[in-house]
C-alpha cells in the first residue's frame, strides 16, 4: 500500500527545492507558525533578523518570514538582494499608528529633540528618525544619546519601561502593540497562584500592570537565551505565543504556560508554506523602498547597529 505523504513535508520539499534554485534564504521571526520557523534558516528577534541580513553573503533572495515593516528593514540593510515577503498584507498595526505625516508634525512642534524609532515603524518614520532601536536595545539606545529629552514611537509601552531605566524624559507616542495589550494583569496573578514555581516572563511590549508583576522583562531573543540558561523549570510567558513552539523545542525538560491564547498576532500569522512557495515560484512580492527614504532610514538603522 502507498503512503499518503504528508501536505506539509510535500510542501516543504518543494520550497527546499526552489530555495535552491533561487539562491535563497528563509529567515523567519520568533513569533512565525511553527511549520515555517521548521523550514527557516534563521530564526531571531527583529534586532537579530537585521543583523543577519546585513550579513547575508550566500544568497541572491532574501525570502522573509513576518511584518512588512521587517522585510522592509531587511532591504534596508541588504538592498542589492531581492527581499520577498509571502504575504504584503503582513502589516502590523502599532506601525499602523504612527504615520509619517504625524511624526513630522511632532517633530516640528520639539526642535532639538531626537526622535528614536522602534524598528515597529514604516521606512518612511524611520527617515525621519535619529536613531532605530529594538525592544532588546531601546534602553541603551536612549541611554546613549547626549540630549535630556528624547521623543520615542511608537509603542507607549515600550517607552514607559525605557522611562523607568533612564534619567531623561522620554516623551511618548500613543501607540501600542494589540496583541501584547491583551496580556492582563488579573489572568498573571491567577497563573501565579497555580504556578507559584514558576517564573514570569513578558515582553517590554506588555503594559506597565502587567511588567510590575514580572521575574524578567526581556525581548523575545533575550527569553530564549534565558529560558537555556536559567535553572528554572517553569515558565510564565508574556508575549505573542508563537514563541512557544521554539522555546519547548529548545528546552523540552521545561514547563512554559502561556498567559493568555488570544495573544495571537494575526498578521505574523498570515505567512504560509503555501504563500512561501508561492512566493518562490512567481518571485513575489518584492520590497522596494524609494533611494530617498531608504538613505535616511538605513542611516538611522545603522546608527542603532553602531551603538549594540
Ligand atoms: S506582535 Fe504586535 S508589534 Fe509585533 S507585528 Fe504583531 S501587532 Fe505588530
Amino acid at each position: 500500500m502507498k503512503l499518503a505523504t504528508d501536505p506539509q513535508v510535500e510542501l516543504a520539499q518543494h520550497i527546499a527545492r526552489l530555495r535552491t534554485e533561487r539562491k535563497a534564504i528563509l529567515l523567519a521571526h520568533n513569533y512565525q507558525l511553527p511549520e515555517i520557523q521548521d523550514i527557516a534558516d534563521f530564526i531571531g528577534d527583529s534586532l537579530e533578523l537585521s543583523r543577519r541580513a546585513a550579513a547575508i553573503e550566500e544568497a541572491e533572495v532574501i525570502v522573509f518570514c513576518g511584518v512588512w515593516f521587517m522585510a522592509e528593514t531587511a532591504k534596508l540593510l541588504s538592498p542589492q538582494r531581492t527581499v520577498l515577503i509571502p504575504d504584503p498584507q503582513a502589516g502590523c498595526p502599532m506601525c499602523d499608528m504612527a504615520p509619517v505625516e504625524e511624526v513630522r508634525k511632532r517633530k516640528a512642534e520639539l526642535p532639538g529633540v531626537p526622535v528614536v524609532a522602534y524598528v515597529n515603524t514604516t521606512a518612511d518614520v524611520k527617515a525621519e528618525a535619529d536613531i532605530c532601536c529594538t525592544s532588546a536595545n531601546a534602553v541603551k539606545i536612549v541611554n546613549s544619546l547626549p540630549n535630556p529629552r528624547v521623543l520615542f514611537l511608537p509603542d507607549k509601552n515600550l517607552g514607559l519601561w525605557v522611562q523607568r531605566h533612564t534619567e531623561k524624559e522620554v516623551l511618548l507616542w500613543p501607540g501600542y502593540c494589540p496583541t501584547h495589550q491583551r496580556i492582563l494583569a488579573p489572568q498573571v496573578k491567577r497563573l501565579k497562584a497555580q504556578h507559584p514555581d514558576a517564573v514570569v516572563v513578558v515582553h517590554p511590549e506588555c503594559t506597565p500592570d502587567v511588567i510590575d508583576l514580572a521575574d524578567e522583562v526581556l525581548s523575545t531573543g533575550q527569553m530564549l537565551r534565558w529560558a537555556r540558561e536559567s535553572p528554572a523549570r517553569s515558565v510564565i510567558v508574556g508575549t505573542e505565543l508563537g514563541i512557544i513552539h521554539r522555546l519547548e523545542k529548545e528546552n523540552p525538560e521545561k514547563t512554559f504556560y502561556q498567559i493568555s491564547k488570544l495573544t495571537v498576532c494575526p498578521n505574523m500569522k498570515r505567512i504560509t508554506l503555501e504563500k512561501v512557495l508561492w512566493a518562490l515560484e512567481d518571485m513575489h512580492f518584492r520590497v522596494e523602498v524609494p533611494e530617498g527614504i531608504a538613505v535616511p532610514a538605513r542611516r538611522a538603522i545603522e546608527q542603532m547597529l553602531e551603538v549594540v
